[in-house]
């Protein structure tokens, strides 16, 4: 069956560089009928936060990305000692006692040989009693991951064939000196026992795949399908500023970003299929297809989910936003009409508020010098409130008929003076909301 995961490190919110890997680890499994699993990352017990925890789980809530199962890496920490045995008495594990400065000393001495800075396997040379002294005297070492110099080769869902040589990769170090294992250890044994079989995660892990391929290996597992999506940069295709490469979701939508809206956008974003806003997730789970994205880097533009929100929202019905009607003090017997006429005319639901605000209140009256004389005389002929919509072209037609002025002339002055905008719904539909006329003067 297939299963998935999203695997997040509880160190931040999710941003929008990690939704993409959420997304199509998601649609993978449903697409499937699978299994999409939630792991927490969190065996840094310094760094892991519960806070995170939750904020990770709201986020993915909101976008409607619902997790069959959820399991922790910290719960099970028995699990990695297990694995770490069998690759000891598979003679796959060593423990190595250098100082971060003496490795970093050893890589500029190779790099200034030209040479690639892998490290040396110096700590395979120490018999038992050089050990028992360094471990004396530095404390426990790291345990590293003996690599088989081979070439390590996958056929990758995104990037196609891929051979990396293993010599020109550092053994892994799987567990620190202070014992805590690290997440290379941890995800293999974790997509080996919980039947992963589809790994999609950003290119910055596909030296992570190399070894982490000779590891399922060397434990006997199953290798899962892997696919490496493109990280993302800006509109021009410069690097993802730190702002935008953090921008975290609760950003978006605090924002007022539609969770469809990013996810029509984030679904498709980078893969040859055109980004069209989608009304439900089943459209996305339907044509979502791995095979179509390309590996170049993703431009992404947070503006671009503004009119795919925008979008969003004129097609929804008044249930849909009734509630933000109620909290922007739209009167139950006026909401049908209110969102009537707004519903294309925002961008976001904030926009609503301001909007009732204006009918309810009166806009600040923009009057250009020119037309002041022609509003003036106009403010004459309005009626007073209440308005129906018959009064916009009976008022307007008599303007006319007084003025001689006529098409954008004569409709545009009126709408400035009433709305305060240039742009906005249409005036017959609105002038029946609009309850006090600040123009009259
Ligand atoms: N916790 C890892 C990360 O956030 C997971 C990577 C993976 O998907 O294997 O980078």
């Amino acid at each position: 069956m297939t299963t998935t995961r999203f695997a997040p490190s509880p160190t931040g919110y999710i941003h929008i560089g990690n939704l993409r890997t959420a997304l199509m680890n998601y649609l993978i499994a449903r697409k499937a009928e699978g299994t999409f699993i939630l792991r927490i990352d969190d065996t840094d017990p310094e760094r892991s936060k519960e806070e995170y925890v939750d904020g990770i789980k709201q986020d993915l809530e909101w976008l409607g990305l619902h997790w069959d199962r959820v399991e922790r890496q910290s719960e099970r920490l028995d699990r990695y000692a297990a694995a770490a045995d069998e690759l000891r008495d598979k003679a796959r594990f060593y423990e190595a006692f250098e100082t971060p400065t003496e490795l970093d000393l050893k890589r500029k001495k190779q790099l200034n040989m030209g040479k690639p800075p892998v490290y040396d396997r110096a700590a395979l040379a120490l018999s038992d009693a050089e050990k028992e002294t360094l471990r004396a005297d530095r404390g426990n070492g790291v345990w590293r991951f003996k690599l088989d110099h081979e070439r390590i080769e996958w056929h990758d869902g995104i990037l196609g064939d891929i051979s990396i040589d293993a010599a020109s990769v550092s053994d892994p170090v799987l567990i620190r000196g202070d014992g805590q294992v690290l997440y290379t250890l941890a995800s293999v044994v974790d997509d080996t026992e919980m039947g992963v079989t589809h790994v999609v995660r950003g290119s910055d892990h596909v030296t992570n795949t190399a070894t982490q391929i000779q590891i399922i290996e060397a434990l006997g597992g199953t290798v899962p399908s892997f696919a490496h999506h493109s990280l993302l940069t800006g509109p021009q295709g410069e690097a993802l500023s730190k702002r935008l490469g953090t921008l975290a979701l609760r950003d978006l939508r605090e924002q007022g970003v539609q969770p469809m809206a990013l996810l029509s956008l984030m679904a498709r974003l980078g893969s040859s299929d055109p980004v069209e806003l989608r009304a439900e997730m089943a459209e996305l789970i339907d044509g979502f297809d791995i095979g179509r994205f390309g590996s170049a880097p993703t431009k992404f533009d947070v503006e671009d989910l503004f009119p795919l929100t925008a979008r969003h929202l004129a097609g929804l019905p008044l249930e849909a936003v009734q509630d933000t009607l109620t909290d922007a003090g739209v009167p139950a017997e006026k909401a049908a009409q209110f969102w009537a006429v707004t519903r294309e005319n925002i961008t976001t639901l904030k926009d609503l508020a301001p909007w009732w605000v204006m009918m309810r209140d009166g806009a600040e009256p923009e009057i250009d010098a020119e037309d002041a004389e022609f509003v003036a005389e106009a403010m004459k002929l309005l009626p007073e409130a209440p308005f129906d919509d018959q009064t916009w072209a009976s008022w307007t037609a008599e303007v006319k008929a007084a003025t001689g002025r006529k098409g954008r002339g004569l409709f545009m002055p009126l709408r400035k003076a009433l709305t305060g905008q240039a742009q906005g719904p249409d005036m017959s539909a609105l002038m029946p909301l609009l309850q006090v006329v600040k123009a009259r003067g």
